[in-house]
């Protein structure tokens, strides 16, 4: 009979994001022994915030920026840290660009006319409606899932609107949730979202009404420093190793044996781990089909917010090019002025791979909506995270017709001593960092109850 040899730690967590560092401290305070294996040299994975002044809270968030109401874990970590929150600037008339055709106007609802006014708030009860009929951790398992599974939201919404305004409201909101088409994504995973959410009003309005003070990706990092060196940086996993009872990761200079698993990366990045033996079929299948939505955040700096003197939030949103909505994205201090354009799902496809491109269309799209000084910015800041390769998409996945009725039960299936967080894991909120913490919170409880849950 062959020994094994000792494992290095009890978990092994892949991913040093808000769901791998939220399971690595529950895991660590239970008295596991825990290390986190990160590809990147930074922890945060799509909370990223970049320097743009003096100040050290002088940063404009390159990915995850909003929370709001009922996100309770993420505001109360940030309060636990001492993070601020701040609300988003709303004060101001904001701008619709309708063919063009620049209207100014006040409120959360641009003004595009009372019929379709009208047809959003029955469209609204409807999905509300829908949504709340769903059981919040298994959408997939309510009585009218494989119909709803059965179409895009594009489909649904386009046959209740034809091709009216109402139509391009909702194919804006979609892919601004998402970051992908309303064409790609199923109507269950929609209503799951907004079930989530609360309401559509809160998915599209309150979910993006705080921010934090000096941004939010100061959370990862003290997390990350409560851990200290249970965090390894530059480790990219390239393939794992599993077995009843223990598993290894592999990167390029590393091994480390454990006697449990957490892999908390994005899907499609999951799928490309080089597993041995080779995961379930079943498994397989799932992650086969959950892509990650496509999503450019241009912060577009200036000396000044120049638009607030001119009566303007700036919150714009069109229904034709490159970008369909911008808001305002300055510090609470106001300076530097940011104005974030989003290019966001088949948007952007002219650009992908094309920055320059990309950035040119953006100034040309502000000076239209806020005048000529948003032609004159005095930086960029840029990330596009399709090309990111620790991440290829965002906001994060979603699912097409027929993969949550399919697979759902799937998701957080442990495969042997191998256990799945991410936000795209999470009954609630998933998407946004709060259901990367849930994950995360979600998964160590899962191997904390094991009966006797796994110590070295
Ligand atoms: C542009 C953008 C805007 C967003 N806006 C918001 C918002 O306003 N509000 C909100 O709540 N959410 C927002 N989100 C979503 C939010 O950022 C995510 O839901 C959340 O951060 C995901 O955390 P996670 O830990 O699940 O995954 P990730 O943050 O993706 O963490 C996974 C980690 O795994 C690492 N990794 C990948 N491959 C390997 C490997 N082979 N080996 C080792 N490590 C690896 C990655 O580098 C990463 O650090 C946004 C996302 C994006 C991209």
């Amino acid at each position: 009979m062959t020994t094994q040899p000792a494992p290095d730690c009890d978990v092994v967590v892949v991913g040093a994001g808000l769901a791998g560092l939220t399971a690595a401290r529950r895991l660590r305070e239970a008295g596991r022994t825990v290390v986190v294996l990160e590809a990147r040299d930074r922890v945060g994975g799509r909370v990223l915030d970049v320097p743009v002044g003096p100040g050290p809270g002088d940063v404009v968030e390159q990915g995850a920026q909003w929370a709001g109401p009922g996100q309770h874990r993420i505001l109360a970590l940030a309060s636990e840290f001492g993070i601020a929150t701040f609300p988003s600037y709303t004060q101001g008339e904001s701008v619709l660009a309708l063919a063009g055709r620049l209207r100014r106007y006040r409120g959360t609802v641009p003004p595009l006319g009372w019929w379709t006014l009208a047809g959003y708030a029955r469209m609204a009860r409807r999905i509300d409606s829908l949504a709340s009929g769903l059981p919040a951790a298994a959408p997939w398992r309510a009585a009218r899932a494989r119909e709803l599974d059965a179409h895009t939201v594009a489909a649904w919404v386009h046959a209740r609107t034809g091709a009216s305004r109402l139509r391009l409201f909702m194919d804006l909101a979609v892919r601004m949730v998402y970051g992908a088409d309303p064409e790609e994504i199923s109507l269950l995973d929609f209503l799951a979202a907004v079930r989530a959410a609360g309401s559509l009003g809160a998915l599209l309005d309150d979910a993006q009404s705080l921010r934090f003070a000096g941004g939010p990706a100061q959370i990862p990092a003290r997390l990350a420093t409560d851990l200290g060196d249970g965090v390894r940086l530059r480790q990219a996993v390239r393939s794992v190793h599993w077995a009843p009872g223990h598993v290894t990761a592999h990167t390029d200079t590393l091994s480390l044996r454990a006697r449990r698993a957490i892999l908390t990366l994005p899907p499609p990045l999951a799928a490309r781990l080089l597993f041995s033996p080779p995961l379930p079929a079943v498994r397989d299948q799932l992650l086969q089909r959950l892509p990650m939505g496509s999503v450019s955040k241009v912060n577009v700096l200036y000396e000044r917010p120049f638009w607030r003197s001119a009566g303007l939030n700036g919150f714009a949103v069109a229904d034709r090019g490159t970008v369909r909505t911008v808001v305002d994205n300055s510090p609470p201090s106001g300076r530097p002025g940011v104005l974030l354009a989003f290019v966001a799902g088949s948007h952007g496809d002219d650009f992908l791979g094309d920055p320059p491109t990309r950035d040119r269309a953006v100034l040309h799209a502000l000076t239209g909506f806020f005048g000529p000084p948003a032609g004159e910015p005095v930086s960029i800041h840029a990330t596009d995270w399709a090309a990111e390769p620790w991440t290829r998409g965002g906001y994060g996945s979603y699912s097409p017709p027929g993969a949550l009725t399919r697979f759902g039960d799937e998701r957080i299936r442990p495969v042997g001593p191998i256990h799945w967080a991410g936000t795209e894991t999470a009954a609630e909120w998933p998407g946004y960092m709060e259901g990367a913490i849930a994950s995360g919170e979600r998964a160590a409880a899962e191997i904390l109850a094991e009966a006797n849950g796994p110590t070295t």
